[in-house]
């Protein structure tokens, strides 16, 4: 028997509907475990017929002023970057930001970390999600590595690493203009830290590591497991914690700051096609993280791992995704099956794979 558990439990649950003259009618609500976290996630089949209450379309008029309003002062655009974005202290970074391609890497103004960059990752001040091609994220993810190898060349207590994305202000961020974030912590926030003990317990139960187990499950199963990248493993999340949710899992490194040129290069070709099939799929705005664990600090079974997620579009009175459940709760309505995203995803990575 496998050592992962895919868990569901059904509710069924009667109500009279008003619609139906109050007839009787049974729902069945899916309740899924995450085989890592035990994080619940929730699916209704019923509730596709009110999906247009959660996911409106993009309201164009409304983006196309979003837009030019906020190119107007944006920091991000021309010369700006130079004029009006912090830089490090030449002790950390010599010429103060980091630059590779069409991305830079300098502080945050307003850190909530030990070491708190963003990283402009285009010239363009908005890219439609089909846009954002893999030398846009790969210039960005470079930059990011470049930065945590001098954190750790200046900071040994400098272990824990969270690359973020928000992208449009349904996702949190406050600036149209395509950015990363990147947090390098000594300790690790709140879900890097349930990851790394969830790790450990499995390794010092089973005796084995959880993502390696993880993907030879996924892969015999056939439901979620996507496409094999160079050293990554794309899947969907049986438990997701956010709409649409996929993952990517490097086989054996943990640490962002080891992994090589093309292991980048795979990572971003990925994200890129993740946004195409967002696209697709009619989103805009989306968060991602990428998570990262030092080698020296020997986390078993730890691995670097992406979660990316998209989030509401963008109209007049739209509602926000995270309410009650997400927030307080700390579990996930499921919207799109896992299974079903899947099958349609493989098809952006095809692509990716036959062409290299
Ligand atoms: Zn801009």
């Amino acid at each position: 028997m496998s050592k992962i558990r895919f868990e569901i439990s059904d509710t069924d649950l009667t109500l009279l509907n008003p619609f139906r003259d109050f007839s009787e009618e049974v729902h069945t609500v899916k309740v899924r475990k995450d085989p890592l976290l035990g994080d619940i996630s929730v699916y209704n089949p019923r509730l596709k017929d009110k999906v247009k209450f959660f996911f409106g379309d993009c309201d164009i008029g409304l983006l196309e002023k979003l837009i030019e309003d906020s190119a107007k002062n944006c920091i991000f655009c021309g010369d700006m970057i130079e004029k009006s974005t912090p830089r490090y202290p030449s002790n950390l970074v010599s010429e103060g930001r980091i630059k590779k391609g069409e991305a830079v890497l300098f502080p945050n103004l307003f850190p909530i970390g030990s070491y708190h960059s963003v990283i402009r990752l285009s010239d363009a001040h908005f890219l439609k999600l089909s846009e954002f091609r893999p030398g846009i994220i790969e210039n960005g993810i470079m930059a990011a590595q470049t930065f945590i190898n001098l954190v750790y060349n200046h900071d040994p207590s400098a272990s824990f690493v969270a690359v973020n994305a928000n992208y449009l202000f349904p996702a949190g961020a406050t600036l149209v203009h395509p950015h990363l974030q990147m947090l390098i912590t000594p300790i690790p926030y709140s879900y890097h830290e349930r990851l790394i003990r969830a790790n450990r317990s499995y390794y010092e139960k089973h005796s084995t590591e959880f993502y390696p187990d993880l993907i030879e499950e996924e892969k015999r199963k056939g439901e979620r497991y996507v496409a094999q990248m160079g050293g990554w493993h794309w899947l969907t999340a049986f438990s997701p914690m956010g709409n649409n949710e996929v993952m990517a899992v490097h086989e054996e490194k943990s640490d962002l700051g080891l992994l090589s040129k093309s292991d980048l290069a795979d990572l971003s070709k990925g994200i890129s096609s993740v946004l195409a099939f967002y696209e697709s799929l009619g989103h805009l705005s989306f968060n991602y993280s990428i998570f990262s664990v030092r080698r020296a600090s020997s986390q078993k079974g730890f691995r670097c791992i992406l979660k990316i997620i998209s989030r509401q579009n963008l109209y007049p009175n739209y509602r926000n995704d995270d309410y009650f459940l997400q927030k307080l709760l700390q579990s996930e309505l499921i919207i799109n099956l896992p299974e079903d995203l899947a099958v349609e995803l493989r098809g952006f990575f095809k692509h990716d794979i036959q062409g290299g």
